[in-house]
């Protein structure tokens, strides 16, 4: 699976309506210190299903939404697109090779998420990812201070990491499911 394109708006330091495209290669994103780079990968894991607004790096989940500065008003809403592509998604999107994935979220706190256009669970979201590589919880994502996280943290934790990463968690949900739970 890979990322095509990001469009963020109201997220973070992004007030106006900001577009990444990504192309074929390595995409690095360089900048001083406190101009938005860490911004730019929690926006892509928010619109990925993140619900830990601590992972987020905020207290709640409306600390997401542009607060506002001396010269601009607080947003309404913090919107963010991501079109992904690949040639093996997830029943029931199996014939597309593009699927763009949007979650949206109010100050009065309406979430919204959308799949290819129309609305859907949070749950439709994350199922696109699982088995991915690319889950909100996978390697794929190395924060600042992950890696030392990883080397301290608990064996049960570890071993978190490890099922994410080996893409077992699909069928540990499937389970769940199946006994009720
Ligand atoms: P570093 O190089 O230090 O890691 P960075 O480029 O990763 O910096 P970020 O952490 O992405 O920087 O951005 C931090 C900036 O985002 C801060 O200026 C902070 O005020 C701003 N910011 C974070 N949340 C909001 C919000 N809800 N509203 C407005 N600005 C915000
Ligand atoms: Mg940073």
């Amino acid at each position: 699976m890979k990322f095509k394109r990001l469009e963020i708006q109201g997220f973070k330091s992004f007030i106006d309506r900001s577009v990444l495209e990504f192309r074929d290669g390595i995409t690095a994103i360089v900048g001083p210190n406190g101009c938005g780079k860490s911004n730019i990968s929690d926006a892509i894991r928010w619109v990925m299903g993140e619900q830990r607004a601590k992972d987020l790096r905020g207290a709640s989940m409306a600390d997401v939404i542009f607060g506002g500065t001396q010269r601009k008003a607080p947003a309404q809403y913090a919107e963010v697109k991501l079109k992904l592509e690949s040639d093996n998604f997830a029943y029931p999107y199996s014939e597309f090779t593009e699927v763009e994935i949007v979650r949206r979220l109010s100050t009065k706190g309406v979430s919204e998420y959308r799949i290819n256009g129309a609305q859907c669970r949070l749950r439709d979201i994350r199922n696109l990812f699982l088995d991915s590589g690319v889950g909100t919880r996978a390697m794929s994502i190395i924060e600042q201070g992950k890696i030392h996280q990883i080397v301290t943290s608990k064996s049960e934790d570890r071993r978190g990491v490890i099922e994410e990463a080996a893409g077992i968690n699909k069928f540990k949900e499937s389970k769940k499911e199946a006994l009720g739970k």
